[in-house]
């Protein structure tokens, strides 16, 4: 087992997964990056060489079987670990078709899951900590959210049930749920969708989207031996958007 601590971060090659990468490698972690993109992680190798780069599809058992393989051999254990992949898609229930409400579950709800599942065993040796990626969308009901709103709901209660199950091994859960933040993932949503950055911008108390790093950094605190009495929690960080009750997400 590695002396050094170990940060697994899903989704970690771009947007707020990177961000909470790039914060882990500052604080001097490694960092296994597990994504499905491959390619731009492995750059992510080139540039630090304290990052692992996994390719993986998180709602895939064979790729995460690997995956955590992988990690135990390489590292041994396990402090941090980051369920951050997710996918998004905007419908109303009736024209939720159901291949596209099972690929959402699948990477949202499965893929922390099967992730959290693997990973366990490596997390049990150092009591290490889980911070799973719900959206203030998970929080309550809003227009086109049918299947992504439901998964990070379900996400919330998962992580609810981890803090639950595992505490009595040392390890802590929590969630963090964004309001909007300027990523790929919401740039596709404003393109579909123009009229909602605006509607956005209105409901938001701060009158602006999140950074990428202000998400990255909640999810480290709550990682850290500073968070160490904080389980089973889920911390909107959404610049007062889930406050104003109101609006789109
Ligand atoms: P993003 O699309 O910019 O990045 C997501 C990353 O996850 C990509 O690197 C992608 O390759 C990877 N990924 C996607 N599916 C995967 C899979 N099946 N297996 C492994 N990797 C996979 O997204 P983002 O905006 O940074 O979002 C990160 C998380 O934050 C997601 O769970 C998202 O639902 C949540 N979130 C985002 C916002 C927002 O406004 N951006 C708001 C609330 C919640």
């Amino acid at each position: 087992m590695v002396t050094k601590k170990v940060a697994v971060v899903t989704g970690g090659a771009r947007g707020i997964g990177l961000a909470a990468v790039e914060i882990f490698l500052a604080k001097g972690y490694d960092v296994a990056v597990v994504d499905m993109s491959y390619t731009v992680a492995n750059e992510l190798a080139e540039t630090y060489s304290s990052v692992l780069p996994i390719e993986c599809d998180v709602s895939n058992p064979d790729d995460v079987s690997a995956m955590a393989a992988v990690i135990e051999r390489q590292y041994g254990r396990v402090d941090a670990l980051v369920n951050n992949a997710g996918i998004a898609a905007l419908h109303p229930i009736e024209e939720t078709g159901f291949d596209s409400w099972k690929k959402i579950m699948s990477v949202n709800l499965d893929g922390t899951f099967l992730v959290t599942q693997a990973l366990t065993p490596l997390m049990k040796k150092v009591s290490g900590a889980i911070v799973n990626v719900a959206s203030i969308a998970g929080l309550r009901a809003s227009t086109l959210r049918t299947a992504y709103g439901t998964s990070k709901a379900a996400v919330i209660h998962l992580t609810k049930q981890q803090a639950m199950e595992l505490g009595e091994h040392g390890i802590r859960a929590n969630c963090v749920a964004p309001g909007p933040v300027e990523t790929e993932l919401l740039a596709k949503l404003v393109e579909a969708a123009p009229e909602m950055k605006a509607s956005y911008l209105e409901t938001i108390p701060l009158n602006r989207f999140g950074q990428e790093k202000e998400i990255a950094e909640v999810i480290a605190f709550l990682c850290s031996p500073e968070g160490g009495y904080v389980t089973g929690q889920t911390i909107a960080v959404d610049g007062g958007f889930q406050s104003a009750g109101v609006g789109l997400t």
